[in-house]
């Protein structure tokens, strides 16, 4: 077994334990030492904390002062013998040590399930060992004339390229835009940030030790992506400012024909073995159409395609819509604006967040850096805490006496805390607690993180409108009781077009139906991921795998990445050239998902979202808790599948 160095002064040893979580600090000196006193009943900590009417928990362990400072004097100790003298390389934890060492921290059951996939998730376990050995004999034995082309170079295609990489397969990433980063390139409004903690939210591939706070913004998420297409090299592969505009299955030779345009407009044909669609489901901005809207003299643009030319400083700005790019964008639009009217469909549940704007301790960053182990029980203990910490709250209690308002007592006890904390923020307006508290449950869409969104609204020069807009006239937006609210500037916060996957590529099938007729508005998919009558066709972050309750959308597209990985590893072997999902299977898999949908917050009656089609189905979310869709696709079962 090697030896480690822990590097750095005593000053920065100092700093690491001043600033490092103390039950993350307790399992990495146990693994480093070999000591389990650092897991005795002594130091336990408390279970992870919910500070009243957050979502967000306190994870710090709950030690009085005494006991934290004897604990960083003795870890401070502990860590400059080891500097001095060297550690042993810290084994990987075993399922059942990580078990028990995460129950310990987190004071509370973990189940068998969950430690496996925290194994994977921190790397102590390579998941990759399922296709990788595979993939590199079946090549060996000759089946390596593969290519796969992925449609954009987003969060899901940059994914999908490393992976594809590390195999050794041939590809191709095709992207729209001038650069890669799909959301994080194009969404610039003001506060954009992210509302998973960014130690989670990143490939469990390549972590990121220097955040610079717990909810990082756009630009250092985009630097992030770019980053990581230049670690993974991917940039040979990368083709910029390309579109596909359609793909045609060829089922004589189990290819795609696949159809592109350059930014110069010419048009050309890419032949594919297999495509993985990684377009994401929030990157064609919808403006709803309303009356007169192109009638209006002043500026308007959607929050997806912020106009940085267009000053708003000193004039009257409206922005319509309330979701979480509103939430973020309004507070900043406030300050710069003469006069602001916000136009307001219905409210949105929004949580308060410690947080969201602390930055990253400058120990903790070093701690990160440098003490062995101590990345991996840091995202062990955030995956906890805030994968689906909030789950018991969203299914459907069957007994449950207020079902037209809430879930469950689990999730009423959400409405009473978020409607208190409203009620605290804005508590000299009644007028505002009224237009702001919900009417449908909590998780019926996602929750948004405060950024200081009621103290914005009860400004003197912020109204906020919840009359219905009739029409957009020359000098502003006319609403039902008449009035026309006369502005400068018109921000378009109002989503995007979401139940058309894969929209506005053709995409035609065996049967020469294309994908977009298939599908209407009720898009469905094996797993989120296959479609049948579209063989060798993979969608990354597809149909019914979007996530509401709380959790990380790099994890789930890990997931079906993984999936994908053992599915041509399996081609591959077989020598098979296609695979294709049969209808039956999709079919039973799908109607599990909308039985379940029905019964979650998100499927309730009382919710219109952009999760649900027309007819009031659930299209985007996954039904499934994060764990549960990670054990749903961790093993490729070819015999659900045919491979011919
Ligand atoms: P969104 O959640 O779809 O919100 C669109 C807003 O526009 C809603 O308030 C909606 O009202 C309103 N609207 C739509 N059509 C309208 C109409 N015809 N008249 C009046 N109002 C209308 O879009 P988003 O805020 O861009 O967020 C989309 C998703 O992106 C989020 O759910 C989240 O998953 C993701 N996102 C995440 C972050 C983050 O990580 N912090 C930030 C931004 C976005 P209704 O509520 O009544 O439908």
């Amino acid at each position: 077994m090697g030896r480690v160095q822990i590097p750095g002064t005593e000053d920065d040893l100092r700093v690491a334990v001043r600033d490092a979580n103390l039950p993350t600090l307790l399992l990495v000196l146990a693994q480093l030492t070999g000591d389990d006193e650092w897991l005795s009943e002594r130091y336990a900590p408390a279970p992870i904390a919910t500070p009243e009417g957050s979502l967000f928990p306190d994870d710090t362990g709950g030690y009085d002062d005494d006991l934290a400072d004897e604990i960083r004097a003795r870890a401070f100790e502990t860590l400059c013998r080891l500097r001095d003298e060297g550690a042993e390389v810290p084994q990987a934890p075993s399922l059942e040590r990580l078990r028990q060492m995460m129950q310990f921290s987190v004071a509370e059951p973990v189940d068998e399930a969950f430690a496996a996939m925290l194994l994977e998730e921190t790397g102590f376990v390579d998941r990759d060992t399922h296709w990788q050995d595979r993939l590199s004999s079946a090549k060996a034995a000759g089946s390596s004339d593969f290519n796969v082309l992925v449609v954009g170079a987003g969060m899901s295609g940059i994914c999908a390229g490393a992976k594809l990489k590390q195999a050794g397969i041939e590809f191709t990433i095709i992207e729209k835009n001038d650069a890669v980063g799909g959301t994080w390139y194009e969404n610039r409004y003001p506060d954009c940030g992210v509302d998973t903690p960014n130690h989670f939210y990143s490939y469990s591939f390549e972590r990121n030790a220097n955040w610079s706070g717990y909810f990082s913004k756009r630009d250092e998420l985009y630097e992030y992506f770019e980053h990581c297409a230049d670690a993974f090299g991917l940039r040979p592969y990368i083709r910029l400012n390309t579109e596909v505009t359609s793909m045609r299955y060829q089922e004589a030779t189990a290819t795609w024909e696949v159809e592109i345009l350059d930014a110069q407009g010419n048009r050309s044909t890419l032949i594919a073995n297999a495509v993985i669609s990684a377009v994401g489901q929030l990157n064609r901005p919808n403006i709803p159409d309303f009356e007169g809207l192109e009638s209006f003299r002043g500026e308007s643009f959607h929050s997806a395609r912020w106009r940085h030319d267009v000053a708003l400083e000193g004039r009257r700005v409206a922005v319509i819509g309330t979701g979480c790019s509103a939430v973020q964008l309004v507070p900043k639009t406030a300050e710069w604006a003469a006069h602001l009217t916000v136009f307001q469909r219905s409210p949105h549940w929004v949580s308060p967040n410690r947080d969201y704007y602390r930055p990253v301790e400058e120990g903790l960053i070093w701690a990160l850096n440098n003490i062995p182990q101590y990345a991996e029980w840091h995202r062990a203990r955030m995956i906890f805490g805030f994968m689906d910490r909030n789950w018991p709250a969203v299914p459907a209690d069957p007994d449950w006496p207020h079902p037209e308002r809430s879930m469950s007592e689990a999730n009423e006890g959400l409405r009473q805390a978020l409607t208190a904390y409203i009620g605290v923020q804005v508590g000299g307006r009644p007028d505002l607690i009224e237009k702001c508290v919900p009417d449908f449950p909590v998780f019926g869409k996602r929750l948004i993180i405060d950024n200081n969104w009621y103290p914005t609204l009860a400004r003197e020069d912020v109204d906020l409108v919840t009359d219905p807009i009739t029409a957009i006239t020359p000098e502003g937006i006319q609403t039902a009781d008449g009035t026309v609210h006369e502005v400068d500037v018109i921000i378009h916060a109002t989503g995007f077009k979401t139940n058309k996957f894969l929209w506005p590529m053709d995409v035609v099938g065996k049967s020469g139906t294309t994908l977009g007729e298939q599908w209407g508005d009720a898009p469905k998919a094996f797993k989120g991921i296959l479609v049948p009558d579209y063989p060798n066709l993979f969608c990354l972050y597809g149909p019914n795998t979007n996530i509401v309750h709380g959790g990380s959308i790099i994890y789930c597209v890990e997931a079906q990445m993984h999936y994908v990985m053992q599915c041509l590893a399996t081609m591959a072997e077989r020598k098979a050239l296609s695979v294709e999902v049969p209808d039956a299977v999709n079919d039973a898999y799908n109607e599990e998902v909308q039985a379940v949908s029905r019964t979650l917050a998100w499927g309730h009656s009382g919710v219109q979202s952009w999760y649900k089609n027309a007819a009031g189905q659930v299209v985007n979310n996954s039904p499934f808790s994060n764990l549960e869709y990670w054990e749903r696709t961790h093993d490729f079962e070819p015999d659900e599948m045919v491979l011919k």
